[in-house]
């Protein structure tokens, strides 16, 4: 039998191998087989049977692993159409589509981790019996007690190796009948050792109830978007559909959020309600765990995947409902091949299996809001907070406005470098909270201690020697970073242009604020929460869960604190420095400051005492800075899109991010301008209506990680135009192989820097 198997490697096409007599595993489409490609074995994806053509040399597959494919017909199909409309490799599409522990050659497909147990199966409930029954066996009775205050059963390993009991007096109990010794899974993943709260029991508002009932008549395949604002119970909607689609009509369903770690209550909000129905597949897992996850829901043990981007791909059948919330969220698209948007996945899969979608957020994409004023999804809509809360009053604090004296030297003194980084206003309310024992978020997208060092004699600026970016000041540890390659090195006690030893530091970082705030209130309990502080696997859960319990006054941090989270007793929101990231030059740099400033705000006076928020900004007239101030999602959608006509940006129309990088400066500039010229060439050569080429110029950051990039946009009027050029250039442009160059197409990409 000959069959085609899709590889893992950057060649756009399957490969043909021969299964000889004897293979005993299965070898039908969406099956693993292990192939030998160029003197090594590859793992690859049976995609179907090829035909015998004359004179064709085809090797035989070293194995067929599987007892049944790992891939059914409906995610084989899902991992086509990525590799068609993202322009890679099926190989790449499917492997990505897999848990890590099923796409390694050498790693062993681990078994589900069970463990030996002993077990008392003869209870003996008096003290007397015991005596006479252990009279000359005292190990055998400390053993037996000892399981007894276990609960009757133990880990065997537990036994022998950390108590120290031997095998022999264990075996004297099982001889008498005392205890058996059997096998039983270990229920390895730690969110469910998590407590389960209660569910919540609120009768739906009229909005909610609307929307309930529209999703509960929707179509197979149908779109809606949930558009609710911060608080309006967009979770409530979400648990109603999953209940009536999972436990009325015994389908399954996927729940996206964008990071699992920072979302433990909305992920305790549904195994509230679905007990452990739900597996959730967060970055803390192993792959082990992940596979474990991978196989309950396969089997049908777990009917409800809670995951990040790739739990799109969970191996339920029959499916009937997939939730995106926080749809805006970048984080959904992956950063490295193959580009997919869980989100557009999502549909697609939703499309094709018979599922209903439901997109949810306070700030939708304008992508997505654009498609639901065509009428391509259903908008429901929740214009107000649940259970009669307010939207928090929002205020501008300009930073432009004088501020008193200027600090008079290079080393302010604590109260001006206080001052710097708190207003007046913002530390007045801070105070009262304090004294009224309520508490204050506070929003600081930048870690570390300051954003840069600059030499007060000549203007230089430590910058990182890899990247074109400016190396930020990192305090514990001391030592300068590079937030791109995690470069670092040690802080100059002079400038290594002009020797000079003013060296000073700009830009505020988490670090930085966290000690100003400890200093000025010392008995205030305070939290930091960046990537420095969450490094541990439970970080993120321990930070949020110690603020649920009220043993945190002020949560500090970068838009990690942004999501999700529901405190009702957060009162306060003070964002430090609204303008970070404003003025990137990338085209959506004001929707990504108007969600994250929205969604900030809307962590405060989530309960009955109400809330207020604080923006610090130099640019209170910017549009995302002036609608996140009056709750205006409208509003600025109506200007954000004024913006993206000339020149054209999404959602006006589609663009292909073409990047061209090499280690050598020239040979990549020279590679994109031969790249847009070969496009330039072939749309001379085969005209593509609504195509254009923008470029090429140097990336906004010109150099990573020892890498120049350059780039070419591609835009397009329609899906079809831009996919059919951009395979064209994938699939025909020829990158030499030398100074490291390489070539990538980021379809639909969400960031162009
Ligand atoms: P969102 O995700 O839209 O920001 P949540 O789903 O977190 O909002 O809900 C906000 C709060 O409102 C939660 O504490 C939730 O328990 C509560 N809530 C939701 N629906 C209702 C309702 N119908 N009545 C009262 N409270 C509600
Ligand atoms: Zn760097």
């Amino acid at each position: 039998m000959l069959i085609d198997v899709a590889l893992p490697l950057p060649l756009f096409r399957t490969f043909t191998y021969q299964v000889p007599d004897g293979v005993t595993g299965s070898v039908t489409p969406g099956s693993r087989v292990v192939v030998p490609f160029r003197n090594r074995k590859e793992i690859g994806i049976v995609v179907g049977l090829a035909e015998p053509r004359e004179g064709m040399k085809v090797k035989d597959i070293v194995s067929a692993p599987d007892d049944a494919p790992v891939m059914d017909e409906p995610l084989l199909a899902l991992s086509r159409w990525i590799a068609d409309y993202y322009i890679v490799p099926l190989g790449i599409a499917v492997r990505s589509a897999l848990p890590a522990a099923l796409t390694g050659v050498n790693v062993p497909v681990p078994a589900r981790k069970t463990r030996r147990t002993a077990r008392i199966i003869m209870e003996l409930p008096t003290l007397m019996r015991r005596d006479r029954i252990f009279a000359r066996s005292p190990q055998q009775r400390a053993l037996y007690e000892l399981i007894e205050a276990l609960g009757g059963v133990s880990s065997i390993e537990h036994l022998e190796e950390q108590l120290r009991f031997s095998a022999s007096v264990l075996k004297g109990l099982v001889a008498r009948g005392l205890v058996e010794i059997g096998f039983e899974t270990v229920e390895r993943d730690p969110f469910l050792t998590r407590a389960l709260r209660a569910p919540d029991a609120h009768e739906p508002s009229t909005a909610q109830a609307h929307a309930i009932a529209r999703l509960a008549m929707a179509e197979p395949g149908h779109v809606a978007l949930l558009h609710g604002v911060t608080g309006s119970g967009k979770t409530l909607v979400y648990l109603e559909l999953l209940r009536r689609v999972v436990i009325d009509e015994g389908k399954t369903a996927i729940v996206l959020v964008p990071e699992i770690a920072l979302t433990p209550q909305t992920v305790d909000r549904f195994r509230a309600v679905f007990g452990d129905r739900i597996a959730v597949l967060h970055s803390a897992l192993s792959d082990g765990e992940r596979y474990d996850a991978w196989l309950a829901l396969r089997r049908g043990e777990k009917r409800i995947a809670v995951g990040a981007r790739s739990a799109i791909f969970a191996p339920v059948r029959n499916l009937g409902a997939i939730v995106v919330d926080e749809e805006h969220e970048g984080s959904y698209k992956q950063g490295e091949a193959p580009r997919y948007h869980a989100r557009e996945v999502a549909i697609v899969r939703a499309r094709a299996e018979g599922a209903v979608v439901v997109l949810g957020s306070a700030t939708p994409a304008l992508e997505t809001w654009a498609n639901a004023q065509s009428g391509k999804y259903e908008l429901l809509t929740l214009p107000v907070r649940a259970g009669g809360a307010q939207l928090p009053l929002v205020q501008v604090v300009d930073l432009r406005a004088p501020r008193g004296k200027a600090p008079p030297s290079d080393v302010p003194d604590a109260a001006a470098a206080f001052a710097m980084a708190v207003s007046p206003g913002l530390e007045a309310a801070l105070e009262d909270r304090l004294r009224k024992r309520e508490q204050s978020i506070l929003l600081l997208n930048r870690r570390g201690y300051a954003a840069f060092v600059q030499c007060g004699g000549c203007g230089d600026v430590a910058v990182c020697p890899n990247c074109s970016i400016s190396l930020t000041y990192h305090r514990t540890p001391e030592r300068l970073v590079c937030h791109y390659c995690q470069h670092a090195e040690p802080l100059h006690l002079t400038c290594p242009r002009c020797s000079g030893t003013r060296l000073r530091q700009r830009g505020l970082g988490t670090q930085q604020v966290e000690r100003l705030l400890a200093e000025r209130y010392p008995s205030a309990r305070i939290a930091r929460m960046d990537v420095d502080t969450t490094s541990g696997k439970w970080a993120h859960t321990e930070i949020l869960d110690r603020v649920g319990a009220g043993e945190v006054d002020i949560l500090l941090g970068t838009q990690m604190i942004a999501k999700g989270l529901d405190f009702p007793n957060v009162t306060l929101v003070g964002v430090i420095d609204a303008d970070i990231g404003i003025n990137l030059p990338d085209f959506r740099a004001s929707e990504r400051c108007f969600q994250l400033l929205s969604q900030v705000a809307g962590r405060a006076g989530r309960g009955p005492k109400g809330g207020e928020v604080l923006i610090q900004t130099r640019s209170p007239s910017h549009h995302a800075v002036r609608c996140a101030v009056t709750h205006d999602y409208h509003a600025f959608v109506a200007q954000e899109l004024a913006g993206r006509k000339y020149p054209p940006y999404p959602p006006m129309l589609r663009i292909a991010n073409v990047v061209l990088s090499g280690t050598e400066e020239e040979a990549t500039a020279r590679l994109a301008t031969r790249a847009a010229a070969w496009l330039h060439k072939l749309l001379a050569a085969r005209p593509a209506p609504g195509v254009t080429i923008i470029g090429p110029a140097p990336c906004p950051v010109e150099r990573v990680k020892n890498r120049w990039r350059w780039h070419v946009l591609i835009k397009a009027e329609r899906p079809q135009e831009l996919g059919r050029v951009g395979r064209y250039l994938v699939e025909r442009f020829e990158v030499p192989k030398q100074h490291g160059l390489r070539m990538t197409l980021d379809r639909d990409p969400v960031a162009l820097l």
